[in-house]
């Protein structure tokens, strides 16, 4: 079984890295042949194919430009500059991520189907799901806010758990997914706007201000949006964009 992206052993290709701290040597000279000189303009070649061959990658915190060290399980790479986090290990990230993500979409399923709160009214109790609850925003004549709730709160969401599959779920079959680099770009595009928390926060406080003029019953949605926002958060922290691109090329090859 393939494990996480700090998992895997470093590629040879990194091997300057650690040659580069042993004595520097004239490249020019052949030290096997004292006096014998060698070919300057190969050396130099061999020298830039392997430079060109580690990745770059420039701090986001103060762009500095550098080479890529080597990661081994657990660690994390800092900024040679301003010891910014680069990037980190996330041991079996990928498969936490997928099932964090399968997971996250029956929570999502179940927040979308059952009531999300219930009024005891006159003896009676009247439950609302969240798709009503816009429905009635809609036709109150508030529809900026029905639209606003249902973007930030079902569309993203499922937007955002959907693409995740569709780039996961393939990778873990060893195919690779058609399109994948525009399915990437349109889950970060997504995700800023996924807010389920603000209305968990909204509803919380709804909920404390309805208490005093009427029973108010927590549905089973309200649990599992409660829940869903721990597991997306899971996501997001599991979640390795490098895996998943080394992943790609590596399944593409
Ligand atoms: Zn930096």
């Amino acid at each position: 079984m393939h494990s996480g992206g700090g998992a895997t052993p470093p590629d040879s290709r990194y091997d300057w890295t650690n040659r580069s701290r042993a004595p520097k040597m004239d490249p020019g000279r052949d030290f096997r042949h004292p006096g014998r000189e060698l070919d300057n303009t190969a050396v130099e070649q061999a020298q830039d194919t392997r430079v060109k061959n580690t990745p770059l990658i420039a701090c986001h915190e103060c762009d500095l430009l550098q080479r890529e060290p080597p990661l081994h399980e657990g660690g994390i790479v800092r900024c040679a500059r301003c010891k910014a986090e680069l990037y980190r290990s996330h041991p079996d990230g990928f498969e936490r991520t997928l099932a964090l993500t399968a997971g996250a979409i029956m929570l999502l399923a179940i927040a979308n189907l059952f009531p999300i709160i219930g009024m005891k009214l006159q003896g009676q109790v009247i439950e609302i799901t969240l798709f009503h609850a816009i429905e009635m925003l809609w036709n109150k004549d508030m529809k900026s806010v029905g639209v606003l709730v249902f973007v930030t709160t079902m569309l993203m969401p499922a937007l955002e758990l959907l693409a995740l599959t569709y780039l996961l779920l393939p990778l873990r079959l060893g195919r690779a997914p058609v399109h994948f680099a525009f399915v990437f770009r349109l889950l970060q595009a997504v995700k800023p706007w996924v807010m389920v928390e603000v209305l968990m926060l909204g509803v919380l406080v709804s909920l404390v201000k309805l208490a005093k003029i009427a029973g108010v019953v927590p549905g089973i949605a309200l649990w599992s949006f409660a829940a869903l926002m721990f597991v997306m958060a899971a996501v997001a922290a599991a979640f390795d964009p490098r895996d998943l691109w080394r992943r790609m090329s590596e399944s593409g090859s």
